[in-house]
């Protein structure tokens, strides 16, 4: 609405502003694709800001047609942003962020001052129909749409969760499928094509940049991250708000003309301090808060779900292609053996073999230390291991750990592998990521198949959810919810990527006994309606005397005890090392 009205009731020259208020707006946008999705800092966005304008004039000056000035500031920008990225590969955090910073400061002393890339002489032709304030303006609209559209879409396919994966839980985003590293460059390309968009906005606006390269300046690019945060980290709206209160007022508002920087850093010293969210954070809890105020809250626990009764949905969710055919014949389902985990110093798995048979629900128990979480890493390819780990009779260790979910492996962590920002069933959807194939690009175009994988992906998210009694809490962030319930989201969410093995580690932490003895149902459940073979590190020993098939005691990365329940949990080795006497007798009773 306000778009509309604009035109109408403002000049020439604050439509101008406007318009530049749209580029810097798109450049913020782009910058956020990597700082709200993908969790890295750039300090070059203003420079790449720059790398798009001065491609357009150049195309543009030199009689290519407008829109082909407009194309290659797009793919230009892109393909310097998705080198800029290449560090990120190797290095995180503060030091990709000072990386972007030298090459800021590189392309501020070196390149922007050669006459040849500024293209001081030359002026861009933009079209007859762009000449005027207003179509200028609603043209410059019209990309931030497009910005905004290209962003929502990402946010549904599976290389924007994949980024989420990559920002908060990066070095476990393997067992989702996830490859860190093309799924960040990805960032970095979407990144660039974005503020590429910008920067011809911005030629389009000027036509001529000559020796004015203060846009493209560090200071720009430190505006530009105080727009993000001020805005709100993946925020398209509040970042639009924020770019007018940056950019916009102290340019229309004379009283603030001369202390536009000094405003920008109030704004983000209070927006830090008081609404760590940004705008986009008070934005997206105004829904929230009417729509809690008329609706009741629901019942943050998961709702008691009798599997038994959802066999087709639980079949349904086990038809998945596999990578890994089994190999026939073999003696079980997973096989260690020899298997040493060495961490420095310390000795974390010490020849270790055990066995895990199709169809049965294994405990592995021991101390704290015992080695247990380092076994699931071995298995899941996140620990340095020697000897021999085989899988359905094939050798895991060969292969790469983001393969292995597409051999049928899922598994949990200890203190939760999820992204707990955001929605439940995001974070279902995410787990499956290695169960839709495209690319990045595509997804966004909604090209081919993308849109049907999607939707096949959402339908099973529903039924997981369903079977794991969560589908009320769909829409819920995950961080939101008490431990316990997260703890079934990551079952729910391991279950829906459609294994064949799962490792679950410590499930039962932060559970009361209700919802203990529920789990030992659903455990039982898992294995009998939906067929999986379960491994389960507890330290609550009667969830697995009465749920487990088998067992295993280790003690300093040694396998000291294996057999039925009962039997391990009256050694005397394993009294010793890990039960006590009383614990034990609770076990055995
Ligand atoms: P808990 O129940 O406390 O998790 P656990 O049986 O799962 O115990 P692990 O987490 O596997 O034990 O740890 C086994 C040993 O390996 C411990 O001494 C631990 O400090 C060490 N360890 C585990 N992971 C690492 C790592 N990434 N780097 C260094 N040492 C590690």
């Amino acid at each position: 609405m306000a778009v509309v009205v604009v035109p109408v009731v403002a000049d020439g020259p604050t439509l101008s502003i406007l318009v530049g208020t749209a580029a810097v707006a798109i450049a913020a946008l782009g910058l956020d694709v990597l700082v709200g999705r993908a969790g890295q800092l750039s300090l070059a966005h203003a420079a790449l800001l720059g790398v798009g304008g001065f491609t357009a004039v150049n195309v543009g000056g030199r009689g290519g047609p407008w829109p082909l000035a407009v194309v290659a500031a797009v793919v230009v920008t892109a393909a310097v942003s998705t080198v800029a990225g290449l560090p990120s590969l190797r290095i995180r955090g503060l030091q990709v962020a000072v990386v972007t910073l030298a090459l800021q400061v590189m392309a501020e002393r070196f390149l922007f001052v050669r006459p040849d890339v500024t293209a001081g002489s030359l002026t861009l032709e933009r079209p007859a129909l762009l000449e005027a304030d207003v179509p200028l303006y609603l043209f410059s609209v019209a990309c931030v749409a497009l910005v905004l559209l290209v962003r929502r879409r990402l946010g549904s396919t599976r290389t924007g969760r994949a980024l989420l994966a990559v920002r908060d839980v990066e070095a476990r985003a393997g067992a989702f499928g996830v490859e860190a590293g093309p799924t960040k460059l990805f960032a970095y390309t979407l990144s660039g094509a974005i503020v590429g968009l910008g920067g011809a906005v911005l030629a389009t606006k000027a036509t001529a940049f000559g020796t004015a390269i203060d846009p493209f300046r560090l200071l720009q690019s430190l505006l530009l991250v105080a727009i993000v945060v001020v805005g709100g980290a993946g925020s398209g709206s509040g970042i639009i708000l924020a770019s007018l209160f940056i950019h916009t007022l102290p340019q229309v508002v004379d009283a603030l003309k001369r202390s536009g920087p000094l405003v920008s850093a109030v704004l983000l010293v209070v927006s830090i301090v008081a609404q760590p969210e940004g705008i986009g954070g008070v934005l997206r809890d105004i829904p929230r808060r009417l729509r809690r105020g008329r609706e009741q809250r629901p019942s943050p626990r998961p709702r008691l779900v009798e599997l038994a009764a959802a066999s087709e949905a639980a079949a349904d969710l086990r038809r998945v292609p596999r990578k890994l055919a089994l190999q026939m014949p073999v003696r079980a389902l997973l096989e260690a053996r020899e298997v040493g985990v060495r961490y420095g110093g310390v000795l974390a798995l010490d020849d270790l073999s055990l066995e895990v048979r199709r169809g049965e629900i294994v405990g592995l128990i021991g101390a704290n230390g015992a080695g247990k979480s380092t076994f699931f890493n071995a298995v899941s390819g996140f620990a340095p291991v020697t000897g021999s780990i085989r899988y359905k009779g094939a050798e895991l260790l060969n292969r790469p750990p983001v393969r292995r979910s597409t051999y049928g492996l899922a598994r949990t962590f200890q203190d939760m592998g999820l992204v707990r920002a955001e929605t439940v069933r995001e974070n279902v959807l995410l787990a499956q990521t290695w169960l839709a194939r495209y690319p990045g690009a595509a997804g966004i175009l909604g090209l081919g198949g993308t849109m049907s994988q999607e939707r096949e992906l959402r339908r099973r998210a529903g039924l997981a959810l369903e079977l794991f009694g969560l589908e009320h809490l769909a829409s819920e962030r995950l961080g939101d919810l008490p431990y316990g319930t997260m703890r079934t989201v990551e079952i729910a969410a391991a279950v829906a990527s459609g294994p064949d093995l799962l490792l679950l580690d410590e499930a039962s932490a932060g559970l009361g006994p209700d919802e203990s003895q529920a789990l030992g149902e659903r455990f039982l459940a898992l294995r009998d309606e939906l067929g999986l073979t379960l491994v389960v590190i507890e330290h609550h020993v009667p969830l697995i005397a009465r749920v487990c098939d088998y067992c295993y005691c280790l003690e300093s990365g040694r396998l000291i005890a294996e057999g039925s329940p009962a039997e391990v949990t009256s050694q005397a080795s394993v009294i010793a090392s890990f039960l006590g006497r009383a614990a034990s007798q609770e076990a055995v009773l």
